[in-house]
């Protein structure tokens, strides 16, 4: 189903900038000619923006550090006042931010909102935690002793953001960071500075409010070249970088050679096991939203559906009628749910993927043809593709950043397990059963090998109080919610000694 028009360029910017300066950007301070913020709905240019340079990056570094100096000696609930209050703001903001998310991203309007709510969410969670950063006492083998560990802030974090959630995963490491005791210096993706902007303006407002230290929080805008002289500042402890894997594989060598830590939350591939007990109506929903939501520009986008062979025709055949009704158009039209590709790139690529599909023996059961092609020459909109694979062959273990589904099919549970691991990648992972020693079975040691594992759930559209990340070439990073805020500070091991008397562990004796 295609809706019959899209908005205009012209209408888009104008949105974009009442948005911009409700939010209190002031865009003049950052026009120039290095970056181009576009939208996806029209493919048209909106603002010329200037990038920062190397060593606009390493002021921003300093700044922040300078401003850490002071910050991680402020007790941490009056550092959770900072994120309590950004947090409200957020709130009052939350329509321009989502019109933001639309224009940059390209989001549904219920996504866009949805984005916003998880920063309002993170805000929360990480007020609470600036009260329960807790250590934990161990018994001392000594007598007269105390051994504990306590939780210090460790520095600046280096925030490097992809283009798809343009401003939860940066609020993800942002309010935890902040509230952990760390300044925060970001790099968002040259795709969505606006959202960027307007975030850091909240933020900034929030700051000066409750006297934080004004640099504790930082912005750099540019590609590629910003992060990677971020990634090598040896004042930049921590870095956390969500992207491709590509990025992560340049990433990750360089921090370790400096002995920096990261946080890699880079590409998955993901899919879900449909098993012969499995709700139909329950499984199609899910399934139809996991892989053709957010245009299956997710990182937990469904791409894989591992269906039993007994059940394949009829899943198959329900979802291609679901596909066919899915209105594709302009994010901003009330009801569209599937809207445009970020770029032409990303098009070619899910061309070039569904090509090698059918020539790796894969049959086109829907999709892949663009749409509203007239109505938006430089826009990219999709027609979600469903592909019927005979195995897994090598474009089904990769992914490809566009709404493709593979189907494959399986016998027996262990053939469905083998499959479903098979794959470079590691983040989410579900199955669909009403049977419990098969749920149980797949969320075992021997089950899925995913940072995240459902039952009954698509694999995307996790929530913020759980720990979120993958496994394998997906990096092993971890955010948000659980106790993933230890990633962000430093442990210190202490052991107090209150007898009045050496005493060494192990029973040492080292007496003259
Ligand atoms: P991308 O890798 O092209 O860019 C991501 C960010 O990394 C951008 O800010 C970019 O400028 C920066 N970057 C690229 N190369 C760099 C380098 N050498 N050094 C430093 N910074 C560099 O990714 P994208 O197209 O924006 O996003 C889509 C990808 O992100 C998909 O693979 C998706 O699965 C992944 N993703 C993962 C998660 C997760 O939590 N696992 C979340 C969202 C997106």
């Amino acid at each position: 189903m295609l809706a019959a028009a899209v908005s205009s360029t012209d209408g888009i910017r104008t949105r974009a900038e009442t948005a911009l300066t409700r939010c209190g950007v002031d865009l003049a301070v950052f026009k120039g000619d290095a970056i181009t913020a576009r939208t996806p709905i029209t493919g048209g240019d909106l603002f010329a923006l200037r990038a920062d340079g190397p060593e606009a990056v390493d002021r921003a570094v300093e700044a922040a550090q300078a401003a850490f100096h002071d910050w991680r000696t402020t007790p941490a609930p009056l550092r959770g006042a900072l994120i309590k209050r950004f947090g409200e703001l957020l709130g009052e903001h939350q329509q321009y931010l989502a019109d933001l998310v639309t224009v940059e991203a390209g989001k549904i309007r219920s996504e866009a909102l949805g984005e916003v709510q998880e920063m309002i969410d993170i805000c929360d969670f990480a007020v609470g935690l600036s009260r329960q950063l807790y250590g934990r006492t161990m018994p001392s083998e000594r007598p007269g002793h105390r051994l504990m560990e306590t939780w210090h802030p460790l520095g600046v974090v280096g925030v490097i953001s992809a283009f798809n959630f343009p401003v939860a995963v940066w609020a993800w490491n942002t309010a935890v960071a902040l509230v952990c005791g760390d300044a925060v210096v970001w790099k968002p993706s040259e795709l969505t500075p606006l959202t960027a902007l307007a975030c850091t303006a909240l933020l900034d407002r929030a700051i000066a409010e409750t006297g934080a230290p004004a640099g504790v929080h930082q912005l750099v805008l540019g590609a590629a070249e910003a992060g990677a002289r971020l990634v090598d500042s040896p004042r930049v402890p921590l870095i956390s970088a969500t992207g491709s894997t590509r990025m992560g594989r340049e990433v990750a060598p360089r921090v370790a050679a400096r002995f920096g830590r990261s946080i890699l939350e880079l590409g998955g591939n993901n899919a879900a096991v449909v098993t012969p007990s499995a709700d139909l109506d329950l499984t199609v929903n899910a399934a139809v939203f996991a892989a053709a939501g957010t245009a299956g520009q997710r990182c937990t986008t469904l791409r894989r559906l591992i269906v039993h062979e007994s059940i394949a025709d009829t899943v198959v055949e329900r979802l291609v009628r679901a596909y066919g009704q899915l209105p594709i158009g302009d994010p901003f039209q009330d009801s569209t749910l599937v809207g445009p590709l970020v770029n032409e790139a990303a098009h070619t690529r899910m061309r070039e993927s569904l090509d090698r599909a059918v020539a790796e023996g894969g049959t086109l059961c829907a999709g892949g043809e663009r749409q509203l092609a007239e109505a938006a020459p430089d826009g990219y909109y999709v027609q979600p593709a469903i592909v019927r694979m005979p195995a897994q062959t090598a474009v089904v273990r990769e992914e490809t950043f566009a709404p493709i589904l593979y189907v494959l099919t399986y016998r027996d549970l262990d053939e469905a397990i083998r499959l479903h691991n098979d794959v470079p990648q590691g983040l989410s992972s579900g199955i669909f059963t009403a049977d419990q020693s098969e749920a149980e079975r797949f969320l075992a040691a021997d089950g899925a090998d995913c940072g995240i594992v459902n039952v009954n759930i698509g694999t995307s559209g996790a929530e913020i109080g759980g720990a979120f990340g993958g496994e394998k070439e997906t990096g092993g990073g971890r955010e948000s919610g659980s106790d993933s805020w230890r990633a962000y500070m430093r442990r210190a091991t202490n052991t107090v000694n209150y007898s009045g008397q050496v005493a060494l562990a192990q029973g040492v004796n080292f007496s003259q």
